[in-house]
């Protein structure tokens, strides 16, 4: 399950870090087009990931529905051989029909969903900056949907880092501190539903977060 998660995330990261130097260093004219462009080559892999997910169910179905043909001809015997062959036929080809004609819907795939919601986050994060420059207010440590204390150490995030599963956000610190201390862990969060123990695989570098932090310190 692990390493399932962690190609996507490791690709959506890559085209956060993307985006968010592209707003951060490209002029106003060329930046837009450049983020629709970056947009559009994250919802491609979207659509790839959701295609292999499919592809995925059918061939188990497929797997499942041939072993079942099979026991039934075992328990069976009597009944013409040939009948069974035209069984397997029509699955054979339900099949492949089925794997030739995926067809998927990215509006509710979770990764894409996630980083447009990044985008905005980013784009509000510097624009943010550039209103009210100077603003050294530092009791303002939520901004939005924006969360910059870490949840085990109650304290500000130098480092935050996002579990890749949940996608919960503790500072590095603290996290390590964590896993150290007991390889059993889990997020800590509350009502969190990961089940999975907390892995340094796992984590990835919040990019959104820093860069809120990085514009106030
Ligand atoms: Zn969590």
């Amino acid at each position: 399950m692990n390493d399932s998660i962690k190609l996507p995330s490791k690709v959506y990261d890559s085209a956060i870090q993307t985006a968010a130097n592209i707003i951060q260093y490209m002029d106003v004219d060329s930046r837009q087009e450049m983020i629709d462009a970056l947009r559009s080559h994250v919802a491609n892999y979207a659509e790839i990931e959701e295609k292999f997910k499919s592809l995925k169910e059918i061939s188990a179905e497929y797997v499942q529905n041939k072993k079942i043909i099979q026991q039934r001809s075992n328990e069976d015997p009597e009944q013409e051989n040939n009948d069974w062959a035209v069984e397997r036929e029509n699955l054979d080809k339900e099949y492949s029909k089925k794997i030739h004609t995926i067809e998927v819907d990215t509006s509710n795939n979770q990764n894409l969903r996630k980083f447009n919601q990044q985008i905005e986050q980013i784009t509000s994060v510097l624009s943010g900056q550039q209103e009210t420059p100077g603003d050294d207010n530092d009791d303002m440590v939520v901004t939005g949907s924006m969360n910059v204390i870490c949840p085990i150490s109650k304290t500000k995030m130098i480092e935050p880092m996002r579990n890749d599963i949940c996608g919960h956000v503790y500072d590095k610190a603290s996290v390590m501190e964590m896993i150290k201390s007991n390889s059993k862990s889990r997020c800590p969060l509350m009502g969190c539903n990961n089940s999975e123990f907390l892995r340094i695989d796992n984590l990835s570098p919040d990019i959104v977060t820093r860069l809120y932090l990085q514009r106030n310190p």
